[in-house]
This record gives C-alpha cells, sequence and structure tokens, in this order.
C-alpha cells in the first residue's frame, strides 16, 4: 500500500509528499502520517528543512467532511500544528491546485508559504455553517490584515495566489516546477528561529473595540440565519485581544457548538446531496456519453433564450430558431441585454459578452440545425406543438442527437411517441430565467437510453447546473410539490391570513421569497392556465377560486403592476392592496367561512409539510430517486433556505412521528380532506426513521 504521507530528501531538504487522492483530504491516516514524517523531518540529520506537497492536484481540500460530529482518532490537526510549530527547522508549504479549509490551516502551520501561480486558497468552512477549527481563525488575521481575514472567513471566499502574494497570505509565486522552486526558496532561509505565526501579533491597526462593532453589525446584516459568521467574528476578536492560546480555546468552543447546531448539519446534508444526484442505479457513473460539440434552441422565448445562454455560457456553440423572424430578433436582443446589464455591473468584461453571443447564431430554418448534438425544444406549452415539432426533429436530426423538451408539466413520454426513436428523447426542465437558476430537473423518460441520461448529466454541469433526475409525472419533482404549497397558501387566505402574513411568516423562516410575491414575479396568468386545463382533467380537483377572480381581473402579477400586490411603475416592491383584502374578505363571506388568526407557525407548518408530505409521495413512486435529490430541486429551484437543507431533511429534522402528528391536526380543520399523510411518512414515522437515512 502506498504511504499516505511520504518522505523523501532532495538536497538535504526533507520533502514530505502528501499522497491521498483525490484531493489529500486530511482524514485520520493523512494526519497520522504527517505527524510522524514531521517527527522524522524533525530528528533526521541530513534534512536542513522541510517542504511539505501535495501529490496529484491539490495541496489539500481540507478536513473529511464525513468525520464532522464523530469521534475522531488522534491525531487531530490541532495536534498536526503544534507539531508544525515545535519545528527548529524550516517548514515550507508548497501550493499547488488549491489550499482550502484544514488544508490552508495546515499550510499556515507552516513557517512560509509558496504557491503556484494557478493556485486558490481559501477557509470555505462558513459555508457548511462551521468555523475554521484548526487554528485558522487565529492564525490567518495575524499573517494577513484583520480585515481581509474577516471578510474571507466570513464569506468563505477563495483567493488566488498572486491576491494572497499581496495580502502576505503567500510569500513567494513559483513559476515552473513548484518542487523545484519550493526547494530553492527553502535552501536559501536561515537556519535561525523559524517564523511562527503564532508569536506574531494580529495585523490590526486602531481600537479592536470599535473595529468589530462595526464588522460584527454588518456581518449581522448580511448572515440572516446562518450562526456561523458572527461566530467567527468572535473568534478573530479574540486573535486580536487574547493570547494565541486562548484564542484557540475560544475558537474550539465556538467550533464544537457550531458543528452541531441544525444550521450546519442542514448545510452539510447539502454539501453531500449535491454530490449525490449524479448516482444513479444501474448508470454507472464512466457510462460512455455522447459527444456535444453544438447546440440548438428552438423557441426564442423567456426559456429558450435563457438556455440558448447556458450553453454559450459553457463555450458551446448554439442555434437558436423560431417561428418568425421578428421573435428571432426579439430574443436575441433580450438576450443581448441581458449580457450588456451583466457587463454594465461589471461582472462579464465586453470582449467575454462578444465572445459569448458570436456563440449563439439565429436561423429561421429547422434544417439548419440537423448537425447539432442536442436540440432543446422551448416552445409553447401544447402538447400537439411540441409532438408536431418532435415529428419533424426525428425526420430531420442526425442519428444519436439528443431530442430534448423543456416542457414543465407535459408527458415527456407521449412527446417521445411522437418519434421513431424515444430513447433518445429526454427532459431537460431548467428554471427561470434559465441562465441564473441552478436547478436543472433531468427528466427521464421510460424509454430514454442509458447514455442519454448520462450525457444529459454531465452537460448539466457543463452547463454549471445541479441536475436532479426525476421521473414522469404531472409537475415533476419540483412544481408537483409545489402544487400543494401553492394550495395551502390560498388556503391560509380564505382562513383569515393576507398575502403579506403568509409572505413574511414563510421570509422570516428563510424562504428567499414568500409564495405571493414569488406568484406575482412568475405571472398569475400562467397557474391560471395550469388550472384550467386541470379543471379538465381533474375535476374533483379542490383549489381555492379566489386565484381565479384576480387573474379575471387581469392582475396577473408584477408585469401588470398589480396582482397579489399593487407594484408602482418601476418598482419591484410588493405594496399591500387594501382593495384585494377586501376582496378577499367578500370571498370568505360568500363562502360562509369563519374568519381566525392563523399564527405564522402554523402557515410555516403548514406550507412546508404540504412540500414534504408530498416529497414522501414522490419518494416511494420512484420519481426521485432519494430524498435528498428532492432537498436539491427546493435548494437550488425555489430559494428553500440551505440552513434548513431542504423540506424533506427539514421534515427529518423536525422529527417525522411530529411531522405526522401535525398533519393529522391539519386533517381535521380547515379543508382538512386535503391532507392525506404519504404512505411512506407514516411508515418511516412508525418505525422513528428519516427520509434521509
Ligand atoms: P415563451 O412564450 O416565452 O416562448 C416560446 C417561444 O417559442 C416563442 O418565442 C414562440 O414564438 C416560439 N415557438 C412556438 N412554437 C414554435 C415552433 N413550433 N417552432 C419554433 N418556435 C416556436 O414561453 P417560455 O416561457 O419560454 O416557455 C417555453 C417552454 O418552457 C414551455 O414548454 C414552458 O412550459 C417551459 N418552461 C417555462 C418556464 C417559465 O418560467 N416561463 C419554466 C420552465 C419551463
Amino acid at each position: 500500500m502506498s504511504e499516505v504521507a511520504q518522505y523523501a530528501l532532495r538536497d538535504g531538504i526533507a520533502v514530505i509528499t502528501l499522497n491521498n487522492p483525490p484531493v489529500n483530504g486530511l482524514g485520520n491516516a493523512l494526519r497520522a502520517g504527517l505527524m510522524a514524517r514531521l517527527q522524522q523531518a524533525e530528528a533526521d540529520p541530513a534534512a536542513k528543512g522541510v517542504v511539505i506537497i501535495g501529490g496529484g492536484k491539490a495541496f489539500s481540500g481540507g478536513a473529511d467532511i464525513r468525520e464532522f460530529g464523530r469521534p475522531r482518532e488522534k491525531p487531530d490537526l490541532f495536534e498536526v500544528n503544534d507539531q508544525q510549530d515545535a519545528m527548529r527547522k524550516p517548514l515550507v508549504a508548497a501550493i499547488g491546485g488549491f489550499a482550502l479549509g484544514g488544508g490552508l490551516e495546515l499550510a499556515l502551520g507552516c513557517h512560509y508559504r509558496v504557491a503556484a501561480p494557478k493556485a486558490q486558497l481559501g477557509l470555505p468552512e462558513v459555508k457548511l455553517g462551521i468555523l475554521p477549527g484548526s487554528g485558522g481563525t487565529q492564525r490567518l488575521p495575524r499573517i494577513i490584515p484583520m480585515a481581509d481575514a474577516v471578510r474571507l472567513m466570513t464569506t468563505g471566499t477563495t483567493i488566488p495566489a498572486e491576491k494572497a502574494k499581496e495580502l502576505g497570505l503567500v510569500d513567494e509565486i513559483v513559476q515552473g516546477d513548484l518542487l523545484e522552486g519550493a526547494l530553492a526558496f527553502t535552501k536559501k532561509l536561515n537556519s535561525g528561529e523559524p517564523r511562527r505565526i503564532r508569536d506574531m501579533p494580529a495585523r490590526l491597526e486602531g481600537d479592536p473595540e470599535a473595529f468589530f462593532a462595526k464588522v460584527r453589525d454588518q456581518v449581522a446584516k448580511e448572515s440572516r440565519g446562518y450562526p456561523a459568521p458572527l461566530e467567527i467574528v468572535a473568534c478573530a476578536a479574540a486573535a486580536a485581544t487574547l493570547p494565541f492560546d486562548e484564542g484557540r480555546k475560544v475558537e474550539r468552543e465556538r467550533f464544537n457548538r457550531l458543528v452541531n447546531t441544525a444550521e450546519s448539519k442542514a448545510l452539510r446534508h447539502m454539501f453531500f446531496a449535491e454530490r449525490q444526484t449524479s448516482k444513479i442505479p444501474g448508470v454507472p457513473e464512466d457510462t460512455p456519453v455522447r459527444p456535444i460539440r453544438k447546440a440548438a434552441v428552438i423557441g426564442a422565448g423567456t426559456m429558450g433564450g435563457g438556455i440558448a445562454m447556458c450553453f454559450a455560457n459553457a463555450g458551446i456553440p448554439v442555434t437558436v430558431l423560431d417561428t418568425t423572424q421578428e421573435a428571432l430578433d426579439r430574443g436575441i436582443e433580450k438576450i443581448k441585454a441581458n449580457y450588456a446589464a451583466t457587463v454594465a455591473k461589471g461582472r462579464l468584461a465586453q470582449a467575454d459578452m462578444d465572445k459569448r453571443m458570436a456563440l449563439i447564431v439565429p436561423k429561421a430554418s429547422l434544417n439548419e440545425i440537423k448537425g447539432a448534438d442536442i436540440v432543446v425544444e422551448a416552445v409553447f406549452e401544447r402538447l400537439d406543438v411540441k409532438q408536431d415539432l418532435f415529428r419533424k426533429l426525428d425526420a430531420l436530426m442526425q442519428r444519436g442527437a439528443i431530442l430534448a423538451t423543456n416542457t414543465s408539466t407535459l408527458d415527456v413520454d407521449q412527446i417521445a411517441a411522437a418519434t421513431t426513436r424515444p430513447e433518445d428523447v429526454i427532459g431537460t426542465h431548467f428554471f427561470s430565467p434559465a441562465n441564473v437558476m441552478r436547478l436543472l430537473e433531468v427528466v427521464r423518460g421510460e424509454k430514454t437510453a442509458k447514455d442519454v441520461l448520462a450525457t444529459t448529466l454531465k452537460l448539466g454541469k457543463t452547463l454549471r447546473k445541479v441536475p436532479v433526475v426525476s421521473g414522469v409525472c404531472d409537475g415533476f419533482i419540483g412544481n408537483r410539490m409545489l402544487e400543494k404549497y401553492v394550495q395551502q397558501s390560498l388556503f391560509l387566505l380564505e382562513e383569515g391570513a393576507t398575502p403579506a402574513q403568509v409572505d413574511s411568516a414563510l421570509q422570516r423562516w428563510g424562504m428567499a421569497m414568500g409564495p405571493f410575491a414569488m406568484y406575482d414575479m412568475a405571472g398569475n396568468d400562467i397557474g391560471w392556465e395550469i388550472r384550467k386545463r386541470r379543471a379538465r382533467e381533474r375535476p374533483d380537483m379542490v383549489y381555492s377560486r379566489f386565484a381565479d377572480r384576480i387573474c379575471e381581473k387581469g392582475w396577473f402579477g408584477q408585469k401588470a403592476g398589480r396582482g397579489w400586490y399593487r407594484y408602482e411603475k418601476g418598482n419591484r416592491k410588493p405594496i399591500p392592496d387594501a382593495q384585494l383584502e377586501e376582496m378577499l374578505s367578500q370571498y370568505r363571506k360568500e363562502l360562509k367561512i369563519p374568519v381566525r388568526k392563523i399564527p405564522d407557525d402554523e402557515i410555516v407548518e403548514r406550507c412546508i409539510f404540504a412540500l414534504a408530505n408530498e416529497g414522501a409521495r414522490i419518494l416511494e413512486e420512484g420519481i426521485a430517486l432519494r430524498a435528498s435529490d428532492i432537498d436539491m430541486v427546493y435548494l437550488t429551484g425555489y430559494g428553500f433556505p440551505p440552513y434548513r437543507g431542504g423540506p424533506m431533511f427539514y421534515a427529518d429534522q423536525v422529527g417525522l412521528a411530529k411531522v405526522l402528528d401535525s398533519i393529522n391536526r391539519f386533517k381535521a380543520g380547515y379543508q382538512g380532506s386535503q391532507w392525506q399523510p404519504a404512505p411512506l411518512l407514516v411508515k418511516l414515522a412508525g418505525e422513528g426513521k428519516r427520509f434521509n437515512p
């Protein structure tokens, strides 16, 4: 077995190579190996200095997150750091690829750091709801200015080597071979007293109290719902005011507290959930994929334009088509305006915009796309229109091309059935705005080929999306669940709540946007159209007719200047509408619904448990492969707060037995017939189990 920490002597310098692929995660074995190698180097009379370098593509990606919250084997990184501090020989970290989290803390335990020009450095722990727990909060502000250290740690941003050098975190950038450069650097060092970061004062000028008061205010504003950023500030303050070892104690205490918070557990769940989505039973990750060199998008409307941008952003040439020149021109203009706005904000260079625009080629005839490797259809949401188009695509497209539909509600199998090659047909359900939203529901038809699925998942990642596989059903994972959420939000109005109350309760709980503000943004006419269709398909469906009333008045939302709220011209801020509230109370009287004051907790429970209950059905029907996929759909497509972990994880945290109790209570309440606990929920609650194992 190859050693996880290798030792070699090169020109009188000990070289310790981390060898724990893929990212040199600092798990139990590597920490123990490192400890032994550091001691060996210190004792080796032939070694005048020591270099730690990562084998493979990274210095180190940091701690093994799976070890969090479990008892860890000794030595921990803390003790490795102590060993680093005890070294009398100069100790140099040679950073290639990336040094993140515990990886950077290991580098901070060295006396010097050199880096390859493309290296990335950072302490992203905050993104997992924790803080750098191995001296990072104490060492970083001693080597770079305090304000920068706080910023890096509270946002979790990574910085490139050049910036790290500017700040003082890196001593030298090595052009050419990293190890050779590190050896040359180490040889030049004096063998006198080593330069330990722990012995330096924090880099803060001026009064710490005033500085931290200001920082605390600012960070509190930016970190709504997240506990870690303020704890990081507290640790940074300790670095400025306490001796190093005292500061480390503060850090350790706060780390231990954070690691057990519900928020951190949720954020860690999200981290793993994202990595799970591409694991498909029966479709191994090395399934051969089809090459995607050229794409085509049909329909240059809201979605088609955004989807074309996704391809162009990824450097894939894309042809865009529509029925009329006018629609096509409008679509292209919209794309241009979209990019121009990003350029104006300074987030995209003009040259990059030009490159992307050059990749988007408008075409007037279907004939011109036949060489594309994938075609994504984003035309009107009508089965006959889509089937007609797929029939034509079947006749036209080269063999092996993937035929994808962006439908949000139609049956992908029926669309596929219009072709002679249903195995090449798949759903790619982008979310609006398609160039921004990370979620991509990949809808696997009954006959979709495995390599088509694997190719689409890979493409999703190339387009920087989070692809989540869904089976075919009305609304797929996300919108099918949303229907239950919408239903509850409207029943709440009928019973006495206002749109503003429902929105603020859910927003305070953490949703990026309240449901009614969301409906107004998406356009109330869309739901209305769907309801009309559903009324034909499922005449027994129970829903609040009040939503139809506002649509009959043309209150379609933001675009109409009026919806569930009023909007002032040029402003998207929702303003509660007294007239709507009057209509609502009239409506309650007509229906003889007794009005009551509904507590915020009930609003949240009814809306969120409605999601989880439908999610449970989706899970047991096999529409979703795993609970964490459902969570990812909500986290990346519906503004669900990451620190709640997704609807299924949240239900797990509350406890499924409790969730079931609440649902049974709702069953006895208003429109109680709409609450049928999902059999899977009942089963798991009875067994004391969770959706996410
Ligand atoms: P849209 O009305 O903005 O755009 C549709 C475009 O398709 C129009 O420009 C139209 O001229 C063109 N078109 C219609 N028939 C065509 C044909 N046969 N050939 C070529 N072009 C044709 O609609 P949209 O909002 O972009 O929705 C498109 C699809 O995406 C629909 O299936 C919709 O359900 C789905 N979708 C929409 C959203 C959303 O939020 N708008 C989200 C996810 C999915």
